[in-house]
């Protein structure tokens, strides 16, 4: 089959052969576990439980916070022994807020409703369940799951698109999910099909994961509506925009919806979650996650549990060869520098590395030569460069007028750019400065309408006194009057 690729993409060295070839291994439980509150996109979630509580696995610690948001559940049986902020796995070094368990290693299960087959459930409950297990995005967005289902909620989807790019170097959590499990991702893209009413399934494949596609293509192969597509290696093939665009010829236009274009796209390991969701009654509390980079003795994936330190993940994988210079959360292009081996494994999370100094650029940088490769390089179609000036000079404004909403950190531009200048740094900075300005804005916004709420229901109440007194004064007159 012909592709006609998306513009612009780099051919990163993929390392993906450090952990490509052995089996995903179970992680032992912990002593203790830091699970955080907010682990998707959107609004921390609400704690439910009290220090000295005994939880068991898959019990709700957390319900959903206010508009977007997601529950948390107990990953494992324990003790909470604190709620109170950790560090986050954000290279900002800030707190999050975490219920503490001190593990049992019981592992003893919350009890669940009796199951019921998803395929004979309405599409509603179904996304309910979605929503109640905690269910996100699983390629690093982690966006609640049952938003992105309610989004196709009145558009006819033509193409569900399960997404098996896995294009970050080192990164090889999905390929052997796709190798060991390919049964539970087929059956979690059918129910996610029947969900949305999707006509047909494109699982699609990088070319460079040959046994993923082999063991994909025996499970797909009852299913007449569920293909494998097979597309060329190339980064960012992963990302979403660049997939659609690949899969089905059409670009999401800025500021769209791809379901108004007919198309929904999840995450292998998102499919894999839904299944163990409907099937299983499983809330999302663990993950694969490929463990490895050059600092890393046996590099290899591993089957965690969220809220699992890092430093914990490392030892299982024998520790490190040599104090790493760079610690990363996701690939080496999109991933976050981790502040400290401290910080806690969250639902997003694909990969953890520990890289040495030659492999990644710390060459100092020099001025600009005007090149124009960051240009070709960008698969967004925007003028790094002109958009990394005005965020440096703090200009967001500008910074946005250029496109710095659809940048998609994809890190091509800064990955090609001679003069190794930091390109996808600027734009993070400069993502977070308008996101935090957006947040404050909404939260004044918020105090503004219950004070304004707050000051109605005051004088409602107030009319309704002074009518009550009106009223009962009138009576006292009628009757003093009739005594009379
Ligand atoms: S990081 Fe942004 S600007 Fe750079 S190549 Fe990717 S999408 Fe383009
Ligand atoms: S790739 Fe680097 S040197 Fe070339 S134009 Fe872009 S920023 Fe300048």
């Amino acid at each position: 089959m012909l592709f006609s690729l998306f513009r612009g993409g780099v051919h990163p060295d993929g390392f993906k052969e450090l952990s490509a070839n052995r089996r995903i291994s179970k992680l032992p439980i912990p002593g203790r576990l830091y699970v955080p509150l907010r682990q998707h996109a959107g609004t921390e979630a609400i704690a439910i439980v009290n220090v000295g509580d005994q939880v068991l696995k898959g019990q709700l610690i957390g319900r959903a916070g206010r508009g977007l948001s997601a529950p948390i559940h107990a990953p494992t049986s324990g003790e909470v022994i604190a709620i109170e902020p950790v560090v986050a796995a954000h290279p900002s070094g800030y707190s999050t807020k975490a219920v503490i368990i001190r593990t049992d290693r019981r592992d003893q299960v919350y009890p669940q409703p009796a199951l019921v087959d998803p395929f004979i459930q309405d599409p509603e409950t179904l996304a309910k369940k979605v929503a109640d297990y905690g269910i996100v995005g699983m390629g690093g967005a982690t966006f609640p799951s049952a938003v992105k289902l309610q989004s196709a909620v009145g558009y006819e989807i033509n193409t569900l698109i399960i997404n098996g790019g896995e294009c970050e170097p080192y990164l090889t959590a999905d390929d052997r999910l796709m190798r060991e499990r390919p049964d539970t991702i087929v059956t979690g893209s059918r129910l996610i099909q029947h969900i949305i009413k999707a006509k047909r399934v494109a699982i699609v494949i990088e070319d460079n994961k040959k046994y993923a596609i082999a063991a994909m293509r025996n499970a797909t192969e009852p299913y007449r509506d569920v293909d494998i597509v097979v597309v060329p290696t190339r980064y960012p093939m992963g990302s979403a925009k660049q997939m659609i665009q690949v899969v089905t010829k059409k670009e999401v236009p800025a500021g769209k919806l791809s379901t108004e274009l007919g198309v929904l796209l999840y995450n292998v390991g998102t499919a894999y979650a839904t299944c163990e969701c409907l099937m299983e009654n499983k809330p999302l509390v663990s993950r694969i996650v490929t463990v490895s980079g050059g600092a890393i003795k046996q590099p290899q994936n591993v089957e965690a549990l969220v809220g699992t330190p890092l430093s914990y993940l490392i030892e299982h994988c024998g520790g490190t060869v040599e104090e790493p210079a760079r610690l990363l959360m996701g690939g080496p292009m999109m991933g976050l520098v981790m502040p400290s081996a401290d910080a806690p494994l969250i639902k997003g999370a694909g990969g953890v590395l520990a890289l040495q100094a030659h492999e990644i650029n710390q060459t100092e940088s020099s001025p600009c030569i005007r090149c124009g490769r960051c240009v070709s390089a960008c698969p967004m179609g925007l003028l790094p460069l002109e958009m990394a000036n005005r965020a440096r000079s703090q200009d967001f404004d500008s910074a946005s007028e250029f496109g710095l909403k659809d940048c998609i950190l994809c890190g091509s531009c800064a990955y090609v750019c001679p003069s190794h200048i930091p390109l996808v740094h600027y734009f993070q900075y400069a993502k977070g400065e308008i996101s935090q300005k957006n947040a404050a804005q909404k939260r004044t916004e918020y105090t503004r309408e219950l004070s304004e709420a707050r000051r109605v229901r005051q004088e409602k109440e107030a009319a309704a006194k002074a009518a009550a007194k009106a009223a009962k004064s009138k009576r006292r007159k009628r009757s003093a009057t009739t005594t009379d």
